[in-house]
């Protein structure tokens, strides 16, 4: 059971950690159920519920658009939604969003440090703003920047820091007053390879260490995959819920992905036909190609290429990404043409 700590923050109001009597349950510390949000005659979630566990790494995946910086604002208690609730440690984020603030950190996309000052002043900043002052403080100050690994930079403007130490003075103002759930919006843009696998490791050693629950939104498949359990989102809806693991078991077998050498259309209905499988084009017209799911996928080709011989101009076969979780559960592609995974 969590034990109360002692800082205060602003307005002089004491922070404590919830009472777990207010949990729902013991196994959910954060309970989103069915939330609606609208822009105007904009639908961006449309009825969202799932719970996250203590110390759960969980993921919010979907392509742009897809409603996860609305759900992200919501359960920071940003933005009320139109239906539904979401509850953090026992509190409602809408009608509780001060005692919610005081459990929870944010790390938003945007940057929110002062470059001209140190890393310590920046922190020290943000201390006030919870109430933290004098030796406590400066303890806690010393204490956090170690562990981002920013201990011997303290004293140094952030304007001269490497884009991943700046991402970790924002992490080390988000976790100053040792908030219980970490909420990250696509905490890695902008950090090259090596920063962005830093930042996971450190989030699961929050998760292991401090018994943190992290919720981070992503839209990089390569992310998603160092995730406990991933929400997946598409166009407001809630499409897939689960480990990795268990989204990408759901695929029966193999991936098969198919270029026609004429019209995809037509050679994915000859091959339904032929075989009986399920073949769906995704993409349109010259982008075009043929995906199919099947079990040893290996001798499918061969049989493929033998009964339609020079219909075929490449075929791939492939163990199931999150991708095709994605694909699976929509019928078309996480990315448009337009955009870039690494962008
Ligand atoms: P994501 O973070 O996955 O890109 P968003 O939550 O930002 O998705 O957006 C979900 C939907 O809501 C999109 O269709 C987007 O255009 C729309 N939307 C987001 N913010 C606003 C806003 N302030 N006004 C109108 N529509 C918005």
């Amino acid at each position: 059971m969590p034990t109360a700590v002692k800082y205060r923050v602003a307005l002089n109001a004491p922070v404590t950690l919830a009472d777990p009597d207010r949990l729902t349950s013991q196994s959910s510390t954060i309970s989103v159920q069915n939330l609606v949000h609208r822009y105007e005659n904009r639908t961006a979630l449309n009825g969202v519920s799932f719970d996250v566990g203590r110390a759960e790494l969980f993921g919010l995946l979907g392509p742009n658009g897809s409603g996860k910086t609305t759900l992200f604002r919501i359960l920071s208690t940003l933005m009320v939604p139109v239906g539904g609730r979401a509850i953090i440690m026992g509190f409602d984020a809408a009608k509780e969003p001060n005692q919610l603030r005081r459990q929870i950190g944010v790390v938003f996309q945007a940057q929110s440090v002062d470059i001209k000052l140190t890393a310590a002043e920046n922190l020290k900043h943000q201390g006030h703003l919870y109430g933290l002052h004098g030796p406590a403080l400066d303890g806690r100050i010393k204490e956090i920047l170690g562990r981002v690994g920013l201990a011997d930079r303290a004293k140094e403007k952030v304007e001269t820091f490497s884009g991943g130490m700046q991402r970790r003075v924002e992490l080390a103002k988000g976790l100053l007053h040792h908030p219980t759930v970490l909420l990250l919006d696509e905490p890695t843009t902008g950090l090259d390879p090596g920063a962005r696998r830093d930042l996971w490791q450190y989030l699961a050693v929050l998760r292991d260490e401090e018994q943190v629950t992290v919720i981070v939104t992503t839209h990089l498949m390569e992310e998603a995959e160092r995730c406990d359990r991933l929400a997946i989102l598409n166009e407001g809806n809630l499409v897939a819920l689960g480990t990795p693991a268990e989204l990408k078991q759901e695929i029966g077998g193999d991936v098969i992905w198919l270029e026609a050498a004429r019209n995809a259309s037509d050679l994915a209905s000859a091959i339904s036909a032929r075989f009986g499988v399920e073949a769906t084009v995704i993409g349109d017209n010259e982008q075009s190609r043929i995906r199919l799911e099947q079990e040893h996928g290996h001798r499918f080709i061969a049989e493929l290429a033998e009964a339609f011989p020079g219909q075929i101009q490449s075929i791939s076969v492939s163990k199931p990404t999150l991708e095709d979780v994605f694909i699976h559960r929509t019928g078309h592609r996480f990315w448009t043409d337009e955009e870039n995974q690494d962008s």
